[in-house]
């Protein structure tokens, strides 16, 4: 268990609402306490707080996969202040302190969720636990009656607090599972134009299959006509749907594809007589119409969203920014490679807007979005991080090879003016934090840091780069990468 210092840039998840009958339990534990277990819980998590992180933390740098997330600096300095406080809340807390536990707990979930903390760890974390709470209660009790009540109320905390932080890690993990899974779609279908017209054109086959076949004096068997066997139909089982993933559309092409089929089953062979033919054709491209409707919309979809690039930049998503750094923390855990993140947040762009209008605004924000593609090497990533903000995913570089792309990113920004149309030049500047990868398991972090970095070239007057230092101040505003 990795409860996380409070200090450092990330926020409490806005989460979902508390799960009432957690909560309710919970209250009612509290509640229930009698003053003596209260006072006697306190007094462990106070007097034998520092032991238990010591033992804890001991424990977990033994074990080659928890060094992974955690070292021995980051354990001493913030790791067991932050666990003795964690334990100091859950055991002295007030029913009224519930909704603030259940969010600090949900807030550990989902930086385990983040970091890829192996869920028996945390199952394994919790055990210790417990097992030091039973022998400092042991070693504190005045009486046996006391201990014993203290014992399984001590339990039933942690348990409850384990519970609360599992919810919001399975959450954490699935969100961020589909999204690694869009990524992947996204590096998958190659090239979405062609996809879209083949698509299109297997099904206007179908269809004339379908036309031609009852039209006929003899239609023949529905089987060959299903459209759930034809080139689209498989299509679209096998990748369309994997691509879309579930959403109202596909479960409507499923359901209008079904009834296509059925219809051919049942009515088909009955269908004698050209009239009915007729009318049953009329309804099927009817459905079919829907289905050509509902697959061009959900291309329209991944055009710009799924495929992961921002509309007007053509830059990738911040939505894949987690995705991308979870990959480098591990990749520079593995391989020893460090990346570095560098927070481009352009000058007084507001002033350029009210100036010179909005839309030369976009065109700026285009221009310095192909200036990044032009000075940065193949294997970064660039990232439209928000309206006039990127990111840029440097791998495998050095401190000095980070500063110099960054400072080459800055000049090419402030030597290439925009051409208006009125045949004026704009010049443009930009502000650019470095964060060079830690040995810190969260992405957040890293981000948090090429922010302050940028925050503090914007103070230090603009159209410079700053390298984080240890213990910058925090940014106004500090932003949570959340999704
Ligand atoms: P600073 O040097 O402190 O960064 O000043 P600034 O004016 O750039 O700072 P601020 O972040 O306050 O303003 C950013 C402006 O960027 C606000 C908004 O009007 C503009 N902006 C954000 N997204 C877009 C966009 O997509 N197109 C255009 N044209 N402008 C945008
Ligand atoms: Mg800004
Ligand atoms: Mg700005």
């Amino acid at each position: 268990m990795i409860p996380p210092a409070p200090s450092n840039g990330t926020r409490a998840q806005p989460g979902t609402r508390p799960d009432p009958r957690l909560a309710d339990d919970w209250k009612h534990r509290l509640g229930a306490a009698s003053t003596a277990v209260r006072e006697l819980l306190a007094d462990v998590a106070r007097e034998g707080g520092p032991g238990l992180a010591d033992h804890f933390y001991g424990d977990m740098l033994d074990d080659p996969r928890a060094s992974r997330f955690i070292s021995p600096e980051q354990v001493r300095e913030t790791l067991k202040p932050s666990l003795q406080r964690w334990l100091r809340g859950l055991l002295a807390g007030r029913p009224d302190d519930v909704d603030e536990l259940y969010a600090l707990q949900e807030h550990v979930g989902a930086v385990h969720a983040r970091i890829g903390v192996p869920v028996d760890l945390v199952g394994r974390g919790a055990r210790m636990l417990k097992d030091g709470l039973h022998a400092g209660i042991r070693a504190r009790a005045a009486d046996p009656e006391t201990a014993i009540d203290a014992m399984i109320c001590a339990d039933g905390l942690v348990d409850i607090a384990l519970e609360t932080m599992t919810r919001a890690y399975a959450r954490s993990r699935d969100a961020a599972g589909a999204l690694d899974g869009s990524f992947r779609l996204f590096s998958l279908i190659q090239n979405i134009g062609t996809e879209r017209e083949r698509q299109r054109a297997l099904l206007l086959a179908w269809e004339n299959a379908l036309i031609y076949a009852l039209t006929a004096e003899h239609p023949g068997p529905p089987q060959p006509l299903l459209i759930s066997r034809s080139e689209f139909g498989l299509w679209f089982l096998h990748k369309g749907m994997a691509s879309f993933g579930d959403t109202a559309e596909t479960r409507e092409v499923n359901l209008l594809s079904a009834r296509i089929d059925s219809a051919l089953r049942e009515r088909l062979p009955s269908a004698a007589g050209v009239a009915e033919r007729r009318a049953l054709l009329d309804e099927l491209r009817a459905s079919a119409d829907a289905i050509r409707n509902l697959v061009s919309m959900m291309f329209d979809g991944i055009g710009d969203l799924e495929s992961g690039r921002d509309a007007l930049t053509r830059l990738l998503n911040r939505r894949f920014l987690p995705t991308i750094l979870r990959r480098e923390i591990a990749l520079q855990a593995n391989t020893g490679r460090q990346f570095a993140l560098l927070m481009i947040d352009l000058d007084h762009f507001k002033a350029i807007n009210d100036t010179h209008g909005h839309e030369a605004g976009d065109r700026a924000l285009q221009h310095v979005a192909s200036l990044l593609v032009e000075n940065t090497r193949g294997s970064d990533y660039l990232f439209r991080f928000g309206g006039e903000e990127f990111v840029v995913v440097l791998g495998s570089v050095s401190e000095p090879e980070a500063l110099g792309i960054a400072d080459g990113l800055r000049r090419a920004i402030a030597e290439s003016p925009l051409a208006l149309a009125d045949g004026s030049r704009l010049s443009l500047s930009a502000s650019v934090g470095v964060a060079l990868q830690d040995d810190h398991p969260d992405y957040e972090r890293v981000l948090a840091r090429a922010d302050a970095a940028m925050y503090q070239a914007k103070r230090g007057g603009r159209n410079r780069v700053v390298v984080a230092t240890a213990n910058m101040p925090d940014p106004p505003g500090a932003r949570a990468l959340q999704r």
